[in-house]
């Protein structure tokens, strides 16, 4: 799916250490990255630039929070994209 540009200008974590949405191992700092991109008022851009991004990936090659989901979760999205465009593709 192709989404339009992120204005990252209004980006709820524009001012804030990046590196949050990347320590993984850290809940306290993925609670705090999840909750800013709840807030978010471009999440559904973000996210569906990073599904682009990522298209075709595996969960190694996903890396940190996007658009408010984890790699994990990314990667599972991406999954039932699929099976449902297959789905679609055969009805
Ligand atoms: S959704 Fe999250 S990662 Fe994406 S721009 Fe907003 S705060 Fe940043």
């Amino acid at each position: 799916m192709t989404s339009d540009a992120p204005d990252w200008a209004k980006a709820a974590c524009r001012d804030m250490d990046v590196d949050l949405w990347f320590r993984e191992a850290d809940q306290a700092d993925t609670r705090l990255a999840l909750s800013t991109c709840s807030g978010c008022e471009i999440r559904i851009e973000c996210l569906e630039a990073a599904m682009d991004e990522e298209k075709g990936k595996g969960y190694q090659m996903r890396h940190g929070i996007r658009g408010g989901l984890t790699k994990g979760q990314r990667h599972d999205l991406a999954a039932s994209r699929r099976k449902a465009a297959r789905a679609a593709a055969a009805a």
